[in-house]
């Protein structure tokens, strides 16, 4: 028996922050620094990153690792109590979990496939599927998602 442990690849599909091109990347490795195999420049896994309706199938559905997805709006004050949040959360999971951000006003496709009737509500994606819901600000919760994926 071989008994060398072997890193399984965690892919997921980005948007680079920089040119916005759609990068493979192996989450599991975002110590190693990924490029943007178009622009050279590094894919940022350490927060959250934004996702609209031509994205949203291959990089929230198509991820190996879980991906928390804040519906937002830029009008709404709860939502911006809920960023800072995201923003820590999203650094503390680097490697285990991705954090997507979907403005509702641009990505009104998707937010009406998940029926987001309320914002903020974040939805916890397991292997394309919807494993959790929450909805309005629950720190405690975000937290408590943080810490699930990271035990
Ligand atoms: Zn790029």
């Amino acid at each position: 028996m071989d008994t060398t442990e072997t890193t399984p690849s965690k892919g997921a599909t980005l948007r680079c922050a920089f040119c916005l091109s759609l990068n493979r990347v192996d989450v599991a490795r975002a110590g190693d620094r990924p490029k943007c195999g178009k622009c050279g420049r590094p894919m940022l896994l350490d927060r959250p990153v934004k996702v609209e309706n031509d994205d949203f199938d291959a990089t929230v559905l198509g991820s190996d690792v879980p991906v928390l997805v804040d519906f937002y709006a830029d009008w709404c004050a709860p939502c911006r109590m809920v960023a800072p949040v995201l923003d820590e959360v999203a650094h503390d999971t680097v490697g285990r979990m991705l954090v997507a951000k979907v403005d509702t006003d641009r990505a009104q496709e998707v937010a009406a496939r998940y029926e987001i009737r309320s914002i903020p509500t974040l939805i916890l994606f397991r292997d394309g599927a919807e494993a959790q819901r929450v909805v309005g600000v629950d720190v405690g919760a975000l937290k408590r998602i943080a810490a699930d994926v990271s035990g």
